[in-house]
């Protein structure tokens, strides 16, 4: 097999040399915080193209902020640095970047006080991620966590348990993902993606302050919806009920991409069939992201 590398320790290693001891912070208390960033090959252009390298960067830098983590690169720096690990690897398929910064620190105190942080990158293949095509899903008994309790904005590591235990509950019962409300009872997001629902030709998706996190998918898709198609997003807070009355429901996020809702808690959406707005946000979502899109080839970083 072909050797995998990865970005540790100020480095571009063979990742079978890495090797995190159990005593690790991150390890025992999920002291971390990370990004998910795609890059699509473009087979016509012969390029690998990353999604919005740079805004994925910014946030992961927020979140070190927040969590005290001070990993000593710019935004620029991790930019680099990822596009020399993707040409060391040689990939010519669409990869999932992985970077976490962490406290890598062995003391045994859940403290975010010491100074010895760690930045890791890894890398690999990655295909669709939603189960199929189109999904079913349910609202989880599990509520989203406040940021005020773990900030899920952050991309905390710890907050996936949160999201894996939701997850879990609704693929036993036979769906294919979750969504989260808030504790108040506001629709929130699912476990790895931001939702919208279409209502009358209309965008709307809960605001930042319902504790999602704010993604970049969310963010283009409504920059596109609007400079594409006039189609307007509202951010405002939505309840349970109005989910299942909505003429489109669909999730977005840089794994899942943009992937349409057809039932949630057995309630058919719409006609049960992938909706027309739904269809096109996809279509250009995914035509811009893999560098087809001149007028939006900005968001594309090229690696060769
Ligand atoms: N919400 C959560 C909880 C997520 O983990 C993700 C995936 N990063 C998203 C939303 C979507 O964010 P993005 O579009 O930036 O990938």
């Amino acid at each position: 097999m072909d050797k995998t590398y990865v970005y540790y320790k100020g480095q571009i290693v063979d990742e079978n040399i890495v090797n995190p001891g159990i005593r690790n912070k991150a390890f025992n208390y999920g002291l971390g915080c990370f990004e998910g960033i795609r890059a699509y090959w473009n087979e016509e252009a012969s390029q690998l193209y990353v999604f919005r390298l740079y805004d994925h960067y910014k946030r992961l830098l927020n979140s070190c902020k927040v969590l005290n983590i001070n990993i000593q690169y710019t935004c620029q720096e991790l930019c680099d640095l990822t596009v020399e690990l993707l040409k060391k690897n040689n990939y010519k398929t669409t990869v999932y970047i992985r970077p976490l910064a962490y406290k890598s620190s062995n003391a045994i105190s859940p403290t975010l006080l010491d100074n010895e942080n760690g930045l890791a990158v890894y890398c690999q293949p990655f295909g669709r991620y939603a189960s199929k095509e189109a999904l079913d899903v349910s609202v989880t008994s599990w509520k989203r966590v406040n940021n005020n309790m773990i900030p899920g904005r952050t991309k905390a590591t710890a907050a996936y348990l949160n999201s894996a235990l939701a997850h879990l509950e609704v693929c036993q019962n036979g769906f294919d993902e979750a969504i989260f409300l808030t504790g108040e009872g506001n629709v929130c997001e699912g476990s790895g993606e931001n939702i919208f629902m279409v209502r009358d030709g209309k965008l709307i998706t809960p605001p930042p302050s319902d504790n999602i996190l704010e993604g970049i998918t969310r963010d283009t898709v409504i920059k596109i919806a609007k400079s594409d198609f006039g189609i307007d997003t509202v951010e405002r807070s939505i309840s349970r009920v109005e989910l299942y009355g909505a003429d489109e429901l669909f999730f977005t996020g840089t794994a899942m991409e943009v992937t349409p809702i057809v039932s949630v808690d057995r309630r058919v959406i719409g006609s049960g069939k992938i909706g027309t707005i739904t269809k096109m946000l996809k279509e250009q979502y995914m035509s811009l992201a893999s560098g087809d899109c001149q007028k939006h080839i900005k968001y594309c970083t090229p690696v060769y």
